[in-house]
């Protein structure tokens, strides 16, 4: 079995790991940031299986590994969000650092995986600053993120910052190998993100997929659109799809129109109008009824700006 189990790239912040690891001055909280899609969690949880592997080599078959996998190892817990919350809550921080306490049952360490650190509300990062100043010896915090600016300073500035990099063409292809995507989606999945190919998740759902080939097709050229085809797929697909996915589509779709588009008048017009589209989940969530009118409107906006 490899001993890189599941994960793709990212092999730079797991040899920096083992560095500090067999140096024995291994920070007690790393914070790994980059963007959506790049496998940060799955970094996380490798470097986790390397923390608690009696052999560090996150070797996969001793015992430590194999309850690492089964969800089962007592040393380790997984925080995130609870479903249909918006943050992490203060309880959940502190269990955490009561978890983090205790001396290791298994192995004389402890994990803590904190996925998802940025929705911390204020409450539960001044928690886990108290955490972070009195580490206990064998513990290790482990916090994942995607917008490192929405924590709080006190908490960036006590934490090992890790920046992860976007993954090359190679190991995205490996990643929709491993999800299972069909080679005819590749396309769609490179757009909704080059080197972020963990976005592309949305389209193993088979109507979400479906669905957005059709708006790849339909919307493509929005200077060329059928206005009616278009009015009618995003009232019969925008209640039912991820608000953000379909607005991102059409922006990336459009970003060569305003690289190529030589006049200042036109160039500011384009910009303005794909300025809306990118605005637009957010406004959608707060006017819940009015989602497809809005989007057309965002839309015919884009189409005038590129007919100039
Ligand atoms: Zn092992």
């Amino acid at each position: 079995m490899s001993s890189m189990e599941g994960l793709v790239g990212h092999e730079d912040v797991v040899r920096r790991f083992m560095r500090s690891l067999e140096s024995g001055r291994l920070h007690h909280a790393w914070l790994l940031h980059g963007p959506k899609g790049i496998g940060k969690t799955s970094l996380a949880m490798e470097l986790a299986r390397r923390y608690l592997c009696a052999s560090h080599a996150g070797c996969g078959h001793c015992h430590a590994c194999r309850m690492l996998r089964a969800g089962s190892h007592p040393d380790f817990l997984f925080v995130e969000p609870l479903e249909g919350k918006r943050d992490l809550a203060i309880g959940q921080i502190r269990s955490a650092l009561d978890f983090l306490a205790l001396s290791g049952r298994e192995s004389m360490r402890r994990v803590v995986l904190l996925d998802d650190a940025e929705r911390m509300n204020p409450q539960a990062a001044n928690a886990l600053l108290k955490g972070l100043e009195e580490p206990s010896a064998g513990a290790l915090l482990l916090l994942v993120c995607s917008e490192l600016m929405l924590l709080p300073a006190t908490v960036r500035s006590r934490c090992l910052l890790v920046p992860c990099a976007l993954l090359d063409e190679t190991a995205s292809r490996r990643i929709w190998e491993i999800m299972g995507l069909d080679a005819s989606l590749l396309s769609l999945a490179r757009m909704l993100g080059p080197g972020t190919p963990g976005r592309a998740a949305c389209l193993k759902d088979e109507r979400t997929a479906r669905a957005m080939q059709e708006w790849l097709e339909l919307a493509g050229d929005a200077a060329k659109a059928d206005v009616g085809k278009v009015d009618a797929w995003l009232r019969a697909n925008l209640p039912i799809l991820p608000a953000t996915l379909v607005a991102e589509l059409t922006v990336r779709m459009h970003l060569p129109c305003l690289e190529h588009e030589l006049d200042f008048g036109r160039r500011q017009g384009i910009a303005e109008a794909l300025q809306t589209l990118m605005r637009w989940p957010r406004d959608a969530a707060r006017h819940t009824l009015r989602r497809a009118p809005t989007f057309l409107a965002a839309f015919l906006q884009l189409r005038a700006a590129l007919r100039g």
